[in-house]
């Protein structure tokens, strides 16, 4: 039977990071996955959407151009094109990988795998076993109850690999990939509407971000339905009849149901083999142990944030731990967020509310306009930085909103993670013109001595 100190199920984000440091430490590793190594993060989420988003961004570009003195038209979009171009970044980064995790002498097995005992995983009738084993096998997308997924009613997973433009959408869900795919439609000149039960797009957000996002979505055009919640769908050969619970009636070309994802955990042994768990979620403690001993989880199968980051960390985290390192445990309020959509959101730590309902009255906001921001006004965008921080004690919150804000949140999660307070970061040097000076404006003025801001 072969056997190894690890072996990991599932070769994503979570699974594959813990199998490239555990071979760095000096564990024999074995990885198990039934697709390609990578998972959903490189063939079917982050790499790929934001790929299109490029493309998009691309686009507004050529049509909006006029405004900068520029004479470019946007004939069209080439779908087969832009797919060729986001594939052949997929297709790099993928042959990185297989490349990296060959040359750290991993083990990588192609097969769907199953738990059979506490440290052993059966593949294609062949059993390997782990002085340790972790669980990493990731979610999928989810759809409502009666609502099926095929034809026009789509995944992201379809919505993907669409070779045309449709002229209509609609969006079941206004959370990270509900606007995302909801922002590549529109600039690529779809008629776009989101449907959306909670009050705000991008609920998880603070509300000051959800409503920015909402007023740049209005003045691009994408319509939006929210706190109402769907009821019906139903399909034809031409289109898609989308009804809500107050009557209302939305027609379109497609629907993407983007209600969010379940922990891909169903018939691979779990249970059986005594993991604890809750609606089909692996728990784990805050060191990712399971509770069997020697048996770990990682990513998107542990409740929480789904993010590949996210997953990278815990499988580097749960390879040190094994190996004694005692690493350092990230809370998942501290964990960077990104909406990659135009304008972006970004942000870490606590919102507004979650602050004071945790510290009260002991709580101060500031509110940095991009109206401000040299850089931010000749890229022709709007938004803020919002500092969330204790009066006269650290910063626990930022967020932002405006076009390409998702490169600044490297140094918010540093304040955030490091308990900076705005004079720390107040005398600390921003370049200029950057967009990253917002970031700088906000906590001079939070520290007392605005520059190109009213106190
Ligand atoms: C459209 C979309 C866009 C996204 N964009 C972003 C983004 O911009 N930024 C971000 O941080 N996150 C993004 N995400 C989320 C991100 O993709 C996930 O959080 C991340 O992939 C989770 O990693 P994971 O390792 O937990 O699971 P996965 O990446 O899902 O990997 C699980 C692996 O396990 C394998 N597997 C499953 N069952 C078995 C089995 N029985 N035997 C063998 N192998 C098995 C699967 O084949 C898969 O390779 C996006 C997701 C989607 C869908």
């Amino acid at each position: 039977m072969p056997s190894a100190d690890l072996v990991i199920l599932g070769g994503g984000s979570g699974g594959y990071a813990c199998a490239l440091r555990a071979a760095e430490l000096g564990m024999s590793v074995i990885l198990i996955d039934k697709d390609k190594l990578g998972g959903t993060c490189l063939h079917r989420g982050c790499i790929p959407t934001k790929a299109l988003l490029h493309a998009a961004e691309i686009a507004d570009a050529a049509r909006e151009s006029e405004q900068f003195g520029v004479r470019a038209t946007l004939e069209g979009i080439d779908m087969p094109k832009v797919n060729e171009y986001r594939d052949g970044v997929v297709g790099r980064l993928y042959k990185g990988l297989q490349g990296l995790v060959k040359s750290r002498n991993v083990t990588l097995i192609e097969g769907a795998g199953r738990l059979v005992s506490p440290n052993t995983v059966e593949v294609n009738g062949e059993q390997y076993t782990g002085t340790d084993v972790v669980l990493a096998t990731g979610s999928y997308a989810r759809s409502l109850p009666g609502l099926p997924i095929g034809g026009r009613i789509m995944t992201s997973d379809q919505a993907l690999n669409l070779d045309y433009v449709p002229s209509s959408v609609i969006v079941l869900g206004g959370g990270v990939i509900g606007v995302e795919f909801a922002s590549v439609w529109r600039s690529f000149g779809s008629e776009v509407t989101i449907v959306e039960g909670l009050p705000h797009l991008v609920p998880n957000e603070d509300e000051a971000a959800s409503k920015a996002l909402e007023r740049a979505y209005r003045k691009r055009g994408i319509n939006f339905s929210l706190g109402i919640r769907f009821a019906s769908a139903e399909q034809d050969d031409t289109g898609v009849t989308v009804t809500l619970e107050d009557g209302t009636v939305f027609r379109a070309d497609l629907l993407l149901v983007a209600v969010g994802r379940g922990p891909n955990t169903e018939g691979m042994g779990y249970e059986e083999q005594g993991i604890a768990m809750e609606r089909g979620w692996v728990l784990v403690d805050e060191r990712q142990h399971t509770n069997l001993p020697h048996m770990y989880a990682v990513g998107d199968i542990t409740p929480g944030l789904q993010l590949a980051h996210r997953g990278f960390q815990h499988g580097i985290f749960v390879a040190e731990e094994i190996a004694g390192l005692s690493p350092v445990v990230i809370p998942d309020v501290n964990i960077p967020k990104v909406t990659y959509c135009e304008p972006e959101v970004a942000s870490v730590g606590l919102s507004e509310v979650e602050a004071r309902a945790q510290y009260g009255d002991a709580v101060q906001t500031y509110e940095y306009n991009l109206g401000g921001n040299g850089k931010s006004q000749i890229l022709g965008t709007a938004g803020f930085v919002k500092l969330v921080s204790i009066t006269d004690g650290p910063v626990i919150g930022v967020h932002m909103v405006g076009s390409r804000v998702g490169e600044q949140i490297g140094e918010a999660q540093l304040i955030v993670n490091w308990e900076a307070h705005p004079d720390d970061v107040a005398v600390l040097i921003h370049a200029h013109p950057t967009q990253n000076e917002a970031l700088g404006e906000a906590h001079l003025a939070l520290a007392g001595k605005p520059l190109h801001s009213h106190a």
